[in-house]
């Protein structure tokens, strides 16, 4: 299904999964030579025990009240659970993590276990003036899940991963329900066994949670054939602290504006999810993924464009510019890779740009979606590689997150950012977003390496997400982020891409929010959020900031 096992151990305090990823000698040494990366082991994070917290204990009657409602073992204090629930995984969040000092941490964590202790946990909260932040798997790199307070004194996290069932599946509608707490690998591994799939498959799918995708309106890899988890999302039950709002399923309505709408990408601001229906697909029984090389960006952007609009897409589409290839091919080091290198020059490829076209279904429907495909693939000069890159970026398409530990733990800042814009000026982003990066960065003597992507297409535009790999400036790692992630966001939004196609807002971008929705968009945004929040307990601070 996706070659990991559906039991995964928990997160690591202090990074992703317990699976140890050293640097390809290939990539550090492309770091070396063009980021200044001395590659050196800098250090790794401290014992748990090392980590100080602040003491904030949860107010005792409201401790109890809590206790009452989902048990006493559920409302938990310990060191490990509030370090685990004080940071999502962003690069600066890693930073943090792995300094050991976290001025901010949930004065508890709270499992419930179902809609109805949802409700009693959120009524007790806002009667008591505590902050919730719902927690799905913490994968969040926009802040979504900091412990910000608020006006609040005290502050809970709400972890859903006790509500992880499967509720129903409807096979001849083809849609599931699901309750929130479910991490990717157990809701696929659910829906396969009745034949079944989600096909949501975001890098980080191995932790992250169904009501996540549906709070922060998530992308899956195969999103450009599946469709992204917002188009997926068909109805949800949202408990919010005084009310709550049931979003029926129907394959579309006219009933006025769209609720779903409203609460998909809400991010936890308005409620927490606790059940989610979506559509579902026939799992596929053959997939066929293969790359190609394309001369340049720009015509791999063309011909994508062209598959979109002639509606010959299909299922995976992913082009890597000439820097992420470099640095994919040095990942891959070795005979086959500088073959590759070799035959491409012979062919006038001097900077080849990485595809990787993948299409699922039956091995027939398959052959006739992928022959239209084969032919616009010439006229845009691509060059077949074959089944092999297609492979090997299946087998490894969730493998960033654990390199990136190690990354760090040399000294090295690897964040991602990504945007989307229309065609018409999706190359302006581009340059603008790799402009300021490079800029900001090469100021501080700490030139970096930027590469990007496009992994969502759509018949009018498609995404940008780019890969930022440089030295860390020792003693100023936040600062020298902070600084790049500002100059990248104002020149995206300059140029015209959204402020995020699939991270969400959270609190790094809730200041640039009304940039792209205007004043009468926030006014009326939290005009909802006072409807289902009157008390603003819920998660202060992300969305409207
Ligand atoms: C290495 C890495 C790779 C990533 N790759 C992708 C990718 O390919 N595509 C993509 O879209 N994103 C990606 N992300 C971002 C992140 O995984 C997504 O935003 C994901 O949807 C978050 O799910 P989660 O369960 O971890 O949510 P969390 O991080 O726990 O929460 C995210 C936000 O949603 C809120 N929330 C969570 N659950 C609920 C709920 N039940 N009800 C209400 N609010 C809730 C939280 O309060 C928070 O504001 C990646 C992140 C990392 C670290």
């Amino acid at each position: 299904m996706n070659g990991r096992p559906a039991a995964l151990p928990p997160l690591r305090w202090w990074g992703w999964g317990e699976r140890e990823t050293p640097v390809p000698p290939g990539l550090l040494d492309l770091l070396r030579d063009e980021a200044g990366v001395s590659g050196e082991l800098s250090g790794r994070p401290p014992d748990l025990d090392a980590v100080t917290l602040p003491d904030h204990p949860l107010p005792a009657p409201l401790s109890r009240r809590l206790a009452r409602i989902v048990g006493a073992a559920n409302v938990r204090r310990g060191i490990e659970e509030r370090v685990r629930h004080a940071a999502g995984r962003s690069y600066l969040d890693l930073l943090a993590l792995r300094s050991g000092c976290l001025p901010g941490a949930p004065d508890a964590v709270v499992h419930p276990a179902s809609a109805a202790e949802v409700a009693l946990v959120l009524r007790a909260c806002a009667d008591a003036g505590c902050a919730v932040v719902p927690f799905g798997g913490g994968t969040s790199v926009v802040g979504g899940v900091a412990p910000a307070r608020g006006p609040f004194a005290a502050l809970i996290t709400l972890d859903l991963e006790r509500m992880n069932a499967l509720v129903d599946v409807d096979t001849t509608s083809q849609t599931a329900t699901l309750q929130a707490g479910m991490r990717g690998p157990r809701a696929e591994t659910a829906l396969r066994a009745r034949g079944l799939t989600l096909g949501h498959f975001p890098q980080s799918f191995e932790y992250a949670t169904v009501g996540g995708f549906a709070a922060t309106r998530s992308a899956g890899q195969a999103s450009t054939g599946y469709g992204r988890f917002d188009e997926l999302t068909r109805g949800l039950r949202l408990i919010a602290p005084r009310t709550e709002l049931n979003v029926t399923a129907f394959p579309a309505s006219a009933a006025g504006p769209s609720l779903l709408e409203l609460v998909l990408g809400s991010e936890g601001s308005f409620g927490v999810i606790t059940d989610v229906t979506v559509r579902v697909h026939a799992a596929p029984r053959f997939r066929r993924y293969a790359g190609w090389s394309m001369p340049d960006f720009d015509s791999g952007t063309a011909l994508l464009r062209d598959l979109a609009q002639r509606r010959v897409l299909p299922d995976v589409a992913r082009l890597s510019d000439a820097t992420e290839t470099r640095a994919s091919l040095a990942v891959a080091a070795g005979r086959a890779a500088d073959m590759a290198r070799r035959y491409l020059e012979l062919r006038g490829q001097r900077e080849p740009c990485l595809l990787v076209l993948g299409w699922e279904g039956d091995g027939a429907t398959v052959g006739a979606r992928e022959r239209p495909a084969a032919r616009l693939l010439r006229k845009h000069g691509a060059i077949s590689l074959g089944a092999a890159p297609g492979r090997a970026w299946l087998h490894g398409r969730y493998d960033g997150p654990y390199l990136r530990d190690s990354l760090l733990d040399r000294g090295v800042l690897a964040e991602t950012l990504e945007t989307a814009a229309e065609w018409s000026h999706l190359h302006t982003v581009r340059a603008a977003v790799s402009d300021a990066l490079q800029t900001s960065l090469a100021a501080r003597g700490t030139p970096p390496l930027v590469g990007c992507h496009v992994s969502h297409v759509y018949g009018d535009g498609a995404s940008l997400y780019f890969t930022v790999l440089a030295a860390q400036e020792t003693g100023h790692e936040v600062a020298q982020w902070s600084a790049a992630k500002r100059a990248a966001t104002g020149a995206l939004q300059s140029a015209g891409g959204t402020l995020t196609h699939h991270h969400g807002v959270g609190v790094d971008h809730a200041a640039w929010l009304e940039g792209e929705v205007g004043p009468a968009g926030i006014g009326a945004l939290r005009a909802v959020k006072t409807q289902l929040d009157p008390d603003g307990i819920m998660n202060p601070g992300k969305l409207l900031g």
